[in-house]
């Protein structure tokens, strides 16, 4: 039997095609993967609906989705990590391995990188996809393929919250309750942190925070960030947080993030919204409040996969839809309006 390769083609913005994609071959260290599943990222979405994030523009048609897993189909030479028959995360990046960061192992600030459904990399979002053996993470018996897919953003809660150096006993503060703010506030717990305070301007959202671990949710009705951080202190029993992880990129978000976090502390710039912003720097430099960016992961898919097998934490209930491949469409409508109180949105590549 010829296997089919059907893939999500991105043309142009607004222009989402279903289409038969070559058969991959792996070549030297690659495997070609039968995708499992994929999960939809509001990057993916900027993509279509915008063409662009930042100064990454469409030019050409792009396979979408990069939070992906899959079984093993065939090996590459030289391939001696995986067989065939084995249940894989893909870590979508994949760098050049040969420059500065590459080699002091900040592999994620590699300027000469693959990622997938990057323009003008191509994504995953179809049934059979090649990719370094090496960047595919072998799953546990216990960890799941849709668990798998999660383990893309959950590298990024595992990454922000290194950055941020949550320790046993802390209190945190997460500001937004996207997935990405989701994934963090589980992270966060499961490094130790005591009490998380999670902020978002959805009540739904806080709702489902609450549901995943939040002591405290606050919903921000205020535009007067020094007054809310002062609500933020009073949920934490008069204290300030030790580390705030931004998860917004919102303007009105960073500057709560500033005012909140204890002198002394920590604050680390997840969320990326517009590329210029107002926030009360001084307020930050005269308490020695430190900020941090962080872009992506790097060596953080082992330790997601170890922090769901080991029950650290559960990354199921952020999963709120599942679709057919051939109804991926329809898949990214609702991730793009969040019908449904959609958070995260599941494609699943397989032959029905
Ligand atoms: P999302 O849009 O689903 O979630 C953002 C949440 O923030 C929403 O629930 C929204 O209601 C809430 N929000 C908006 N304004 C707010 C405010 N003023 N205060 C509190 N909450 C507010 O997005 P996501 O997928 O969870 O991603 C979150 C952010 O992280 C995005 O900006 C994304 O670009 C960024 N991101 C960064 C990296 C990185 O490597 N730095 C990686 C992945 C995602
Ligand atoms: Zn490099």
């Amino acid at each position: 039997m010829v296997a089919d390769n059907l893939g999500v083609v991105l043309h142009e913005k607004n222009d989402v095609r279903m289409e038969a994609l070559p058969m991959p071959q792996a070549g030297a260290g690659e495997v070609v993967v039968a995708m499992d599943t994929v999960g939809i990222c509001g990057s993916d979405v900027s993509y279509v609906t915008k063409g662009r994030i930042g100064d990454f523009v469409l030019r050409k048609p792009m396979v979408l989705g990069h939070e992906a897993s899959g079984v093993v189909h065939a090996l590459g030479e030289g391939v001696t990590s995986l067989e065939v028959g084995d249940r894989v995360a893909i870590e979508p990046g994949v760098p050049c391995r040969r420059c500065d960061h590459c080699k002091r192992g900040t592999y994620n600030l590699c300027a000469d990188v693959f990622f997938c459904a990057t323009p003008p990399d191509d994504g995953n979002l179809c049934r059979f996809y090649k990719h370094a053996a090496d960047f595919c993470h072998r799953l546990p018996a216990s960890v799941s393929l849709e668990e798998g897919a999660l383990m893309e953003p959950l590298s990024v809660g595992v990454h922000a919250c290194r950055r941020a150096g949550i320790t046993a006993g802390q209190r945190v503060l997460v500001c937004g309750a996207g997935p990405i703010g989701l994934v963090n506030l589980l992270v966060a717990r499961a490094m130790g942190a005591t009490e998380v305070v999670v902020t978002d301007i959805s009540a739904g959202r806080l709702e489902l925070a609450a549901r995943l671990g939040a002591q405290h949710t606050l919903l921000v009705d205020s535009k007067d960030a020094e007054a809310l951080a002062g609500r933020v202190a009073e949920l934490l029993g008069g204290r300030q947080p030790d580390v705030t992880i931004e998860c917004s990129g919102a303007e009105a978000s960073i500057r709560l993030g500033i005012f909140a976090t204890r002198s002394g502390g920590m604050m680390v710039l997840v969320g990326l919204g517009p590329a210029e912003v107002t926030v009360p720097i001084v307020n930050a430099a005269v308490r020695e409040v430190d900020i941090r960016g962080i872009f992506r992961y790097a060596n953080c898919y082992p330790a997601a996969i170890q922090l769901v097998e080991a029950g650290l934490v559960d990354v199921k209930p952020l999963i709120t839809h599942r679709f057919q491949l051939e109804q991926s469409v329809q898949a990214f409508e609702t991730a793009r309006t969040g019908a449904g109180g959609a958070v995260k949105v599941l494609i699943k590549c397989g032959e029905q």
